[in-house]
């Protein structure tokens, strides 16, 4: 395969030089681990003690890994990235919630990005987080088979009632809807509501999509297993395949409570099980669709050459290739223009609310040895094309 990805002419063919200016001295800032650290505590400490900061944040990292504070602000970037054959998926970046309103205000919220994306060939998917719709203490206890209170009981029925209410109306509006996983001690609970919703939703094909994490080592055989249940029952697969974004704290919650960790013992183990999972889904492609969540080069290569060699087409509508808002540009501008299904996640929501993701993503751009971070390396390959160095 072409290494297509290391063209950062289409890679940033959106940009401005004054924006890919922006981003170089954004990633610069963000590519220095001691200034991550203050500023994600300067930040925290601003914004619970209610300094004006919003507009600095704005200006810097929300702009650039969100695309605004409410649903219609997102529709210019949509727009503009479709012009390149870029889809979007409106995520409603707001977490860490505990309250019955909040979760119905998800829900709402979700229901109405099912609404725009019936309205635009831009927006290919909805998404949600289980943790959006109910207690994350609630599913672990679900999952853990423990008995629950009358109340408790009645809570677990309110974000069953969420989850099918969403996935009826992406249902009846033909959305496909990607449900996204978390922790794995809450995961079970959600797995098996997610379950029940395929096989609900997807006797035609796959509207109802679950997260596998591939970082987890039993995921593999999780995937095996529900694809036998699905041959029973006659339900379609829908499955997102990422590696997985809690490792340190996955690891850190087995020592401390002395299980084994779920997940894989090395980085190399995560790829070759990411890369397993993709293959079996290809190769039962019949009954399943894929979602392939990912920055990894060779991964994304490894697919394209996958489906080449079994000659599928490069949009065939069961195959997508996912990325997020403000990153790896080079991947999903180059796969568009390739013909690939392609989508980023773009995340929306109040600028204090969606702090835990916009921190997410400055620690995941930190350089720990001081060398510099890919996205920065690409824009700087593309500022010197631009100068004709
Ligand atoms: C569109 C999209 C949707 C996503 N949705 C979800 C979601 O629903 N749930 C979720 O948890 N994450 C989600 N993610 C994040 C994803 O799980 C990864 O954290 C992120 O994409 C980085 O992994 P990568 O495949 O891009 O590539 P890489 O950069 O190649 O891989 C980094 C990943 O490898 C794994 N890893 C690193 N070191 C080790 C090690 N020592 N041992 C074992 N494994 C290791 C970790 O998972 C780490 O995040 C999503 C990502 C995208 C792009």
């Amino acid at each position: 395969m072409e290494k297509i990805f290391n063209n950062t002419q289409v890679a940033f063919s959106l940009k401005s030089d004054t924006e890919l200016d922006r981003a170089y001295f954004l990633f610069k800032m963000i590519n220095n681990q001691p200034l991550v650290r203050i500023g994600t505590a300067v930040t925290n400490f601003a914004i619970k003690t209610n300094l004006p900061v919003e507009g600095l944040i704005r200006a810097t990292v929300f702009d650039h890994f969100c695309g605004g504070v409410n649903e219609n602000d997102c529709i210019t970037v949509v727009d503009k990235m479709f012009t390149k054959g870029v889809s979007s998926i409106l995520d409603y970046s707001v977490e860490g919630k505990e309250e019955e309103n909040q979760f119905d205000a998800a829900l709402e919220m979700t229901l109405k990005t099912i609404e725009f994306a019936k309205e635009r060939q831009a927006i290919p998917f909805a998404v949600f987080k289980p943790t959006g719709f109910g207690r994350l203490d609630l599913y672990e206890k679900v999952g853990a088979k423990q008995t629950l209170t009358q109340e408790e009981q009645a809570e677990w029925d309110r974000i069953a009632a969420r989850f099918d209410h969403v996935c009826n109306v992406a249902h009846k509006n033909d959305v496909a809807l990607l449900i996204d996983a978390e922790e794995s001690w809450m995961q079970d609970a959600a797995d098996d509501l997610v379950t029940a919703m395929m096989k609900k939703y997807n006797k035609e094909k796959a509207i109802v999509f679950n997260t596998l994490q591939m970082y987890r080592w039993d995921r593999l055989d999780y995937l095996k297993n529900l694809h036998e249940q699905a041959k029973t029952e006659g339900f379609y697969i829908g499955m997102k395949i990422v590696r997985g974004a809690y490792m340190e704290k996955e690891n850190e919650r087995a020592v401390e409570k002395g299980y084994p960790t779920p997940i894989c013992a090395s980085k190399e183990a995560t790829d070759i099980n990411y890369d397993t999972a993709i293959l079996y889904m290809i190769n039962h492609l019949d009954t399943m669709s894929i979602f392939a969540g990912t920055h990894n080069e060779l991964s994304t290569y490894s697919l394209m050459n996958l489906m080449q060699e079994k000659g599928i087409k490069t949009n065939d509508s069961r195959i997508w290739f996912g990325q997020l808002y403000g990153m790896s540009d080079n991947i999903s501008y180059n796969l568009a223009a390739n013909g690939y299904n392609v989508a980023k996640y773009l995340p929306f929501g109040p600028v204090k609310d969606v702090m835990p993701y916009l921190i997410r993503r400055a620690e995941e751009n930190t350089s720990v040895a001081g060398q510099t971070s890919r996205e920065l390396t690409l824009i700087k390959t593309e500022r010197n094309r631009r100068k004709g160095k």
